[in-house]
């Protein structure tokens, strides 16, 4: 079961949360990925509708699955960004859809997207609350997955992070972490932000924000899988 979007409320919100960012970012562009896992084809339908283009989606399968949903023209103009835990056999389903991969946090998961999907777009993944269960790589190895992932022939596009869950302060921290690494390493786009933490991400120096129940509501809790 997936949770129904009206389109109308989400424009608004988008509206809202691009004004919000133009206030606390006046000088530096922060984007918005509209992260649409958990809700049916009329979420990213909403926000392209909205003039948003940058749709993220967590797991394969939803994404393909949307993906085939849509029609030519939207297929056209959506830029899916995938954000989720990844696994290598998952990759050669994705290689043809997926504009940015968010969330490569392995060597491995490097040389299969270098393979399936040669030149592409990725982000480095960093585990900022250094918790084992969670994605991501460890700080200490974060430049030599950058360096690895150019070698390889990648695009590496930017960092990405998620806040962590404790004090604001800490998330806080580990977000000017974050960027003081994607400055050393010379790329672009810091994506850490989501609907809780954004503006705290904003402060730290984010330029793309990943918001999902800010713009569409709360998701229904996921079966199975
Ligand atoms: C789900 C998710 C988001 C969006 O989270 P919201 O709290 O719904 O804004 C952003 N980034 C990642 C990696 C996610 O998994």
């Amino acid at each position: 079961m997936t949770t129904e979007v009206n389109a109308q409320l989400v424009a608004e919100r988008i509206h809202e949360l691009q004004d919000r960012l133009a206030q606390l970012s006046p000088d530096r562009d922060v984007r918005v990925v509209a992260v649409t896992k958990g809700f049916g084809i009329d979420a990213p339908r909403a926000a392209l509708a909205a003039g948003l283009t940058m749709i993220g989606e967590n797991y394969a399968q939803e994404l393909v699955a949307k993906h085939e949903e849509l029609s030519p023209d939207e297929r056209a103009r959506i830029e899916w960004h995938f954000l989720g835990r990844l696994q290598r056999n998952k990759v050669r389903s994705l290689a043809s859809i997926v504009s940015v991969w968010q969330s490569v946090d392995r060597v491995e998961l490097i040389d299969e997207i270098a393979r399936r999907a040669p030149g592409a777009k990725v982000m480095i993944q960093l585990n900022l609350s250094e918790e084992p269960q969670k994605g991501g790589a460890a700080l200490v190895d974060c430049a030599a997955l950058v360096g690895h992932a150019r070698d390889a022939g990648l695009d590496v596009v930017g960092l990405m992070g998620v806040g962590t869950a404790g004090a604001p302060a800490d998330s806080a921290a580990a977000f000017g972490t974050l960027v003081a690494l994607a400055d050393e390493l010379a790329v672009g786009d810091r994506s850490i932000g989501m609907s809780d933490d954004l503006e705290l991400a904003v402060d730290a120096g984010s330029t793309m924000v990943r918001v999902g129940t800010g713009l569409f509501g709360p998701r229904a809790p996921r079966e199975g899988v």
